[in-house]
């Protein structure tokens, strides 16, 4: 067994990290052969965090990443005394943090022969963060090893890119998302086909759609929108429709996750309920603006999903305008789909998932979303 088997359809991602992890171990002065700050990017739900978590085990497990030690285990659970894992809820990551993590990241390892620090989201350091960072990285300690993770490089400053060694994971084949559903998750074929196909590559997702039956009909009834759009009014209804179960399925997440959140923070600063000291009344001012930002990230990842979701409709659509239906995704769909099909030109098609896409990019400029919607409900009337 390997950390590394986690990887799933990334064979030269794999080799590189295998050679740098034999070549640090054989070195005695290893800050000669090892690159210190690493960027892996790739589309979600590629794994580049999961990549970057066991490059991070396999650099403080004595048997380069048997996957079974403490070590590894502990790494994997975020809990290894020099493996420090940044993940951020919210929208961005800030100066204050990274100074913190600075001072920690200095130190010297406690039992491994590195220290580690994995960002999860290196997309999101505020550009003050970013160069805060950049100052480590240019002096690395000679044992700290950063692993940044990121969408695509140009979500990093270039100044942080170019001191990184960049490793590109690239999105799982159907192929390989189906064989690990059906080996690991023990899901039917026909079903692990399915959501492969309709997860677009993205691993947790198909998971999530293959064991989940509210999320298979959560995304039925989104497919189902085009359907409903006649007129002005009703683009506008389905836009409400989309951006309301955004919202509410963000809610529902957020409720209890920010309760639990106040009241271990309340218990920290010891009140009893109303009797909260000043410092304590800040920091839990403090939290509740970054549930806040955290509750508007998950809006926009759920939009985000939805137009992905979207967009292999129009696909579908595409297909069948080109008298091909044998590979569409949404098959159960196919009575609807050939509907929307006949209403409209094939070039009509391009224009809507063109339409589809660049709301996407605007969302992830962070737009507002019912405006957003709104418009690209109109386009796909
Ligand atoms: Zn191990």
């Amino acid at each position: 067994m390997s950390v590394f088997n986690s990887l799933i359809d990334q064979p030269q991602v794999v080799q590189t990290l295998k050679d740098a992890v034999g070549s640090a171990n054989i070195n005695e002065d290893a800050s000669q052969v090892m690159t210190n700050t690493w960027l892996f990017t790739g589309p979600a739900g590629s794994g580049r965090s999961n990549a970057a978590i066991a490059f991070a085990a396999a650099l403080v497990c004595e048997k380069g990443g048997c996957s079974t030690c403490n070590s590894c285990i502990s790494t994997i659970l975020g809990t290894h005394a020099d493996v420090e894992l940044i993940k951020t809820q919210g929208l961005s990551i800030k100066i204050d943090e990274v100074r913190e993590l600075i001072t920690r990241a200095s130190w010297k390892p406690s039992i491994a022969n590195y220290r580690i620090v994995v960002i999860e989201d290196a997309d999101r350091l505020t550009d003050s963060a970013a160069n805060a960072l950049l100052k480590v990285i240019e002096e690395p300690g000679l044992r700290t090893i950063w692993l940044l993770c990121a969408p695509t490089l140009t979500d990093v400053l270039p100044t942080i890119r170019s001191r990184c060694r960049h490793l590109a994971l690239r999105t799982p084949s159907t192929k390989a998302i189906t064989k690990l559903l059906i080996e690991r998750d023990q899901i039917e074929t026909k079903t692990a086909e399915f959501v492969a196909r309709a997860s677009g590559g993205h691993i947790g997702r198909a998971r999530s759609l293959a064991l989940d039956a509210t999320a298979r009909q959560n995304r039925e009834n989104i497919l189902r929108l085009p359907l409903m759009i006649k007129d002005i009014a009703s683009a506008y209804k389905a836009a409400q429709f989309l951006v309301d179960s955004a919202k509410s399925e963000a809610v529902a997440d957020a409720e209890e996750k920010d309760q639990n959140e106040i009241s271990k923070l309340k218990e920290a600063w010891g009140s009893t309920g109303s009797k909260m000291v000043t410092g304590g009344s800040k920091a839990i001012k403090e939290l509740e603006k970054e549930q806040k930002s955290r509750s508007t990230r998950m809006v926009r990842d759920y939009l985000d999903r939805a137009l992905l979701d979207l967009a292999t409709l129009y696909r579908d659509i595409m297909l069948v305008q080109a008298n091909s239906t044998e590979s569409l995704i949404n098959q159960d769909l196919l009575e609807e789909i050939k509907q929307l099909a006949a209403l409209k030109s094939p070039a009509k098609t391009v224009e809507q998932i063109d339409a589809i896409l660049k709301t996407r990019r605007n969302l992830a400029q962070n737009a507002a979303p019912l405006l957003l919607i709104e418009a690209l409900m109109c386009e796909l009337r």
